[in-house]
């Protein structure tokens, strides 16, 4: 037999709706955001990701599926949802656009990793990006997209932590601090750090390694080497999330595995998902656009799992929605009603009402059974007698009473009892 990949998951017919419900929820949250959906392909060339996402990060090095196509070419399934966008902004000149250009995805991103909860080595990723506003405005409203989502949902318990890294102006003052701070400890951080080091030193604050995270308890933070235009811009979020009522933190150990970001970062984090709880991640990524070959263009966003915002929801107890149940089944009892049943369906159908049948040629009492397994709500009989008599016999299967109702009027019926 050959099983599915390690790290990869099949979405069973009983349970899809799960995702169809998230998808739901985030599509209807960026429409009330006046934000349109951007799709692009699931590779791209393996060099956007290494400009876009970063050399020194653990994405690029160990985790990226890279093949060469058959041309030769290098190419690299979508390791994250951002660097295409960029591309496809540049590419199709969309900053030609009255600005900003607001955009949302929704990807299977791949990451070859260590599974864990909720974050498999495919994945998928509802993500934000609003290009062209320096504004922190802008970083307010994506923060406001990312809470209406998770109130909407019923998940009121997610921290929301803000920090900012600054500028690569501040950040080279900060790097030269936390530089000369662990400077002398090189020995008791992990080799991926001592490599970071001369790197991308800030990146080490963002080591799940318990020696690093020894190390750097104590180490200087990026919020307050903020160079004034920084620091301007950070107050000014945290008060457009004061005067709209939004809670936050300022946690100064937020950085953000990605080197693209600048100035502000953020998570929403729950408790319920273990230590790796990030729900959603985001933040501003000025750099990013000129980074893959555009001109300077500020940007800002966030992404989130739909696995995990799933095992957030079903932790917590809350809706993740329904499995699709027939409003109408309907059971032909006898071979002439066999040969009318898909005209009725199809009938009923034209009015919306979605029915289903047998087609595996039951008898009567397994399909009862079967019309209770679907949860249908109303269950229609069609005997020798019914054929006879130009009618059905209608049940509804939550009050059990059964009314013989005739073919012509069956449409109406379903529809008023519906209604009722
Ligand atoms: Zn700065
Ligand atoms: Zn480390």
């Amino acid at each position: 037999m050959i099983n599915v990949p390690k790290g990869t998951k099949d979405v069973l017919p009983q349970e899809s709706y799960k995702w169809h419900f998230v998808e739901g929820v985030v599509r209807e949250v960026a429409k009330l955001f006046c934000v349109n959906e951007i799709r692009t392909p699931t590779f791209e060339h393996t060099e956007l990701f290494l400009r876009g996402v970063g050399d020194t990060t653990d994405i690029v090095n160990k985790e990226m599926y890279t093949f060469d196509d058959k041309g030769g070419r290098s190419m690299t399934l979508k390791p994250e949802g951002t660097a295409g966008v960029a591309r496809a902004f540049i590419e199709n000149s969309l900053y030609g656009n009255a600005q900003p250009t607001k955009m949302y995805y929704i990807t299977p991103v791949f990451r070859y990793e260590k599974p864990q909860a909720g974050r498999l080595r495919e994945h998928h990723q509802f993500g934000i990006e609003y290009y062209g506003a320096e504004s922190p405005s802008a970083d307010v409203e994506v923060i406001l997209l990312a809470k209406t989502i998770f109130d909407k949902l019923g998940v009121g318990k997610l921290s929301l932590n803000i920090n900012s890294i600054g500028c690569p102006t501040c950040r080279k003052t900060y790097n030269d601090a936390l530089k000369s701070y662990l400077g002398s400890k090189l020995n008791d951080m992990c080799a991926t750090c001592r490599e970071r080091f001369e790197k991308n030193p800030l990146r080490i604050l963002d080591c799940k390694e318990e020696a690093c995270k020894a190390v750097t308890k104590d180490a200087p933070n990026v919020i307050d080497y903020l160079c004034d235009d920084c620091k301007a811009h950070h107050e000014s979020v945290c008060k457009g999330l004061q005067a709209s009522g939004v809670e936050y933190k300022i946690n100064p150990r937020i950085v953000r595995g990605l080197d693209y970001y600048t100035r502000t970062v953020f998570e929403f984090v729950s408790e319920n998902i273990g230590a790796q709880g990030t729900v959603c991640g985001g933040g501003r990524y000025n750099g990013l656009v000129e980074q893959v070959g555009g001109k300077p263009c500020p940007a800002v966003g966030f992404g989130m799992g739909l696995e995990r915002l799933i095992l957030v929801l079903e932790s917590l107890g809350l809706s993740v929605g329904r499995e699709y149940a027939p409003t109408v089944y309907i059971a032909p009892l006898c071979d002439s009603a066999r040969e009318i049943t898909p005209s009725i369906a199809m009938d009923l159908r034209k009015s919306g009402i979605s029915v289903d049948y047998d087609i595996m040629n039951r008898g009567f009492k397994p399909q009862l059974k079967y019309a209770d397994k679907l949860n249908a709500k109303y269950l229609v009989l069609i005997g020798e007698d019914e054929m006879a008599a130009k009618a059905v016999a209608v049940k509804d299967m939550e009050s059990g009473v059964q009314e013989k109702v005739s073919l012509d009027g069956l449409v109406t019926y379903i529809c008023q009892a519906k209604r009722g």
